[in-house]
Order: C-alpha cells, then sequence, then structure tokens
C-alpha cells in the first residue's frame, strides 16, 4: 500500500465533552496521516441515543477546531462517504445487518425483555436462546409484540488473533468474548459494533488508533469483518491514560475537558504538545514538539504499551513555557479575554493597564486565568484593605514602620519621576535610613497593593496613580498608629 493511502478516523460519541484521552486519540490519528500524507476522517458514532448529550457535536468540532486538527472529509465538511453522522446511514447498516443474516452469520433474535432481564438480574451473559428458538416461536414472540434485534454469530470456543500494531500479537479466546452480541437494535439502529466495522470499511480506513479499552471490541469486529469478506484495518490499540494516583483519568485529577483547559487559559499548542507525549516519545529526552515537528516526527513505533500518566503540573510546565515564549503583542491580546470574564467590558484606563502590565505578568502566569490576580490590586475603584499585622513583617516595629511609610510619602512624587526605577530607588532609600531592606520592601509592597505579592516596584509605580500610592500610604499610616 502506498504511503499516501493511509486514512484514519477519530470516531467519538457525542456523550458529553472531550475529554484528554479522546483528544490524544484525534491527535494520534490526525499525526499518524499527516505524517504519512494520508487523510484523516471525523465521523460522529451517535448511534446510542440514550448516552446522546446534547450539544456534544460542538464540543467535539470546536476543540478539534482550537487545537488545530483538521480533517479532511467527514462530519460537518461532507466527502464521498457522506453522511459521517451515523444516525444518518441507517439504511446502510441494515443492509449489511439483513447481508450477515441472509448469509447465517447473524440472526434475527426475539427475546423478550423480561427474559433478559432476567439474565441481567441473575449475573448472566447472553445465553445465545434467540438462536435456538424456531421460527414458528419467533413468530408467537413476534405477534406479541416483542421486536426483534440482529445478533451475531460467535463460536463458542477457539481463538482469534491480530497483530497489533502496538501490542504486536494479541490473541482472544472468542469463550471470552461477548456471547452473541447485538448488531441491529429493535429501534432500527445499528450498535457500535456493526457500524463501526461497515464504516471504516466503506470509508476505506486502513488504520485504526484507538484506547486499548476497544480491545475487547476488536474480536467482534473481526469476526464481522471475516463473516463480510472484508479485508480488516490495522489496528493500534493506545495504551490508557492514568491520573497521578495510577487510577483511570477523571475530573479528579482537575479539569479534563478540553475546553475547559481552553477556559482556563492553556494554549492549543501547549496542550497539543503534552497529551502527544501521554504514550508517545521521539526519544527520551525531548519534550518540546510544535504541531508541524509532531506531524514530522511521529511514528508509531514511539508509542508505548504501558499506562501513561496525566499529570497537570507538568501540563502547566508545558504551558507557563509557551506562554513566555509568545510574542508580548499576542500575549496581551490573550489577557484582555481573561480580564473581561472577570471584569467585564474593560474601560480605556483598565485596556492600558493591562498593557502596561504585560510584560510583568508574562513570566508570572501558568495559564492565562490567573493574569486578572496579579492586577486586582489597581483595578479603578480598588481600595483593599490594609491588617497591621501584615505590615510588620520581620523585626519590624510601629515606630519605624511609620517613619518608612512617612520617607515614601515626601520621596513619591521622585519616585513617580522614575517609576521605571521604582525598585533601585527604594533600596537607595531604604539603605539611606538605614531600615531592614526585606522588611522595608514587604511593608512598602503590601502598603501599595493589599498582598504580600505582587508584581515589581516599577509595575506597581507604573499602574497605580500616585494620588491613590499617596492615599494608600496614608491609610497604612492611619492603620499603624490607629492603635499604635
Ligand atoms: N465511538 C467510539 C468512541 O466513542 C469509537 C471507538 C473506535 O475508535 O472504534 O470512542
Amino acid at each position: 500500500m502506498s504511503a499516501s493511502h493511509i486514512r484514519t478516523r477519530y470516531a467519538p460519541s457525542p456523550t458529553g465533552q472531550q475529554h484528554i484521552g479522546g483528544l490524544r486519540t484525534a491527535l494520534y490519528n490526525y499525526l499518524f496521516a499527516r505524517h504519512h500524507k494520508g487523510r484523516f476522517l471525523l465521523r460522529l458514532e451517535d448511534t446510542d441515543r440514550k448516552r446522546y448529550q446534547p450539544g456534544s457535536e460542538q464540543d467535539i468540532v470546536s476543540a478539534l477546531q482550537w487545537l488545530g486538527i483538521e480533517w479532511d472529509e467527514g462530519y460537518l465538511k461532507g466527502g464521498p462517504q457522506s453522511p459521517y453522522q451515523q444516525s444518518e446511514r441507517r439504511e446502510i447498516y441494515q443492509r449489511y445487518a439483513t447481508e450477515l443474516v441472509t448469509q447465517g452469520a447473524a440472526y434475527h433474535a426475539y427475546d423478550p425483555s423480561e427474559e433478559l432481564e432476567e439474565l441481567r438480574k441473575l449475573g448472566r451473559g447472553y445465553d445465545r436462546r434467540g438462536a435456538s428458538r424456531s421460527a414458528a416461536e419467533n413468530r408467537v414472540l413476534a405477534a406479541r409484540g416483542v421486536l426483534p434485534v440482529v445478533r451475531l454469530h460467535t463460536p463458542p470456543q477457539g481463538e482469534l488473533a491480530f497483530d497489533d500494531l502496538i501490542l504486536g500479537e494479541v490473541s482472544r479466546r472468542t469463550a471470552d468474548m461477548a456471547v452473541d452480541p447485538v448488531l441491529l437494535k429493535s429501534d432500527g439502529l445499528p450498535t457500535y459494533h456493526l457500524a463501526s466495522v461497515v464504516d471504516d470499511h466503506l470509508m476505506a480506513i486502513t488504520h485504526v488508533l484507538r484506547s486499548q479499552e476497544w480491545l475487547s471490541s476488536t474480536g467482534i469486529h473481526l469476526l464481522l469483518y471475516q463473516a463480510l469478506s472484508w479485508e480488516p484495518p490495522h489496528f493500534a490499540h493506545l495504551p490508557p491514560i492514568m491520573g497521578k494516583d495510577g487510577k483511570k483519568l477523571s475530573k479528579r485529577q482537575g479539569a479534563t475537558a478540553v475546553l475547559d483547559l481552553q477556559t482556563a487559559g492553556y494554549l492549543p499548542q501547549a496542550l497539543c504538545n503534552y497529551i502527544a507525549l501521554l504514550g508517545w516519545a521521539w526519544d527520551d529526552k525531548r519534550e518540546r514538539f510544535s504541531l508541524a515537528e509532531l506531524i514530522e516526527h511521529f511514528s508509531l513505533a514511539g508509542i508505548q504499551r504501558s499506562p501513561a500518566s496525566f499529570d497537570l503540573q507538568k501540563l502547566q510546565w508545558h504551558n507557563r513555557s509557551y506562554l513566555q515564549e509568545l510574542p508580548l503583542a499576542e500575549f496581551e491580546a490573550l489577557l484582555y479575554p481573561y480580564f473581561e470574564r472577570e471584569e467585564g467590558t474593560l474601560s480605556a484606563t483598565r485596556r492600558r493597564q493591562i498593557a502596561t502590565a504585560a510584560p510583568f505578568v508574562q513570566p508570572r502566569i501558568a495559564t492565562l486565568q490567573e493574569a486578572p490576580q496579579w492586577l486586582i490590586f489597581c483595578r479603578p475603584g480598588a481600595s483593599p484593605p490594609l491588617v497591621r499585622s501584615q505590615m510588620l513583617k520581620g523585626s519590624l516595629r510601629v515606630p519605624q514602620a511609620i517613619a518608612i511609610l512617612q520617607a515614601l510619602q515626601n520621596e513619591l512624587k521622585q519616585i513617580y519621576a522614575q517609576a521605571a526605577e521604582a525598585g533601585a530607588l527604594l533600596k537607595v532609600l531604604s539603605q539611606r535610613e538605614g531600615y531592614p531592606s526585606g522588611a522595608f520592601m514587604a511593608l512598602v509592597r503590601y502598603t501599595l497593593s493589599g498582598s504580600p505579592v505582587s508584581l515589581p516596584m516599577e509595575a506597581l509605580f507604573a499602574l497605580l496613580p500616585m494620588a491613590e500610592a499617596h492615599q494608600r500610604l496614608h491609610r497604612g499610616l492611619a492603620e499603624l498608629q490607629e492603635r499604635g
């Protein structure tokens, strides 16, 4: 097969938000196709109406688009096998279900729901009872209103083996597989097994990269390929993604829904980079890849078999370094929506403050949503409360603190005249007056910003209007003097 014939697909079910795991599957299929100059498809597997969550389609599309994972054919895009939404392809599956029944590979099962319920209660799987009913029995059941499903005949004994591109040879005892799984439900919609096999065949998918949780379905799929005399695609089952606690990834590990990560202020390039490394490596050192570099280097040989571990801190580390490398103007532009979300419409003054602060904020945040908190202190109208105990760090006593704030009041005009040197000027002041410089800086920082942690002095002075700084020093003095 020539490389350009490689066709992969991402086939999510619209059953809720897109999470890290699905995203990794999408990314690997995309990278593999792009690397080989093949085609990448997006197919919506929406035949399970019970698990359907409205809005999921949009979530899938938005997540992929945000990350720059483009599909060549498929949902919303069309292509030779349109439609790419399985609920709109039901006649196709029905045709193949009929073919399977005609050939004797599948059968109509008239199972009354009470019987299936009984089996479930007893903790037993299906026992092929539908296959052994006579046509007359079926007619009676049909007359009673029992609707048939189509079930696949599975061999009670034997083994199914296939070569997984990651796991190597995988073999399954058919006795361990689901017994006679349903292919077509009584509502005429296919189950995942039938729809996925039919579509992978019709859409000429050559490689199926999917998470290991689907491994148990692969045997059933192979039986279907055999029955339909189709050549199966190559399978590559991806390692599971665990949380840091060693359990399967879940909400406990923090936000793992892709669009929640977007809202939190992760950059798509950082997320793609990190997700690519959840189960794949180029060598044992390199951790930094743009999407183009991932396409260039991606190969199935780099995918590991053992579980990957999702580490939010590592993702933050990646994001921090991507944020730091952004050109300042780009970084600044990204900040505004995060401020708007917190503060509503931004005044011209506020926008100027954000622009001024951007170079100071850039090295200090791991996610964009952390940015507004650095600028709370200078919001127009902000008046941070001051607590005396917070003003007195180290060995600093009230009289000395009062003297410092008074000295600062006297020098304020001069410091403002050279705000870019504020840090150095304050140091000189503290040395000249013989104050302990750590406690001195802490007092000034706290009095002006209302917080023990702040942007550097030059940013504080650049952001806080002088009249406001005067007032805060005044309030600081009042707080110290009140009970001093
Ligand atoms: N619809 C399945 C899912 O939600 C696709 C599994 C597969 O890739 O075959 O993940």
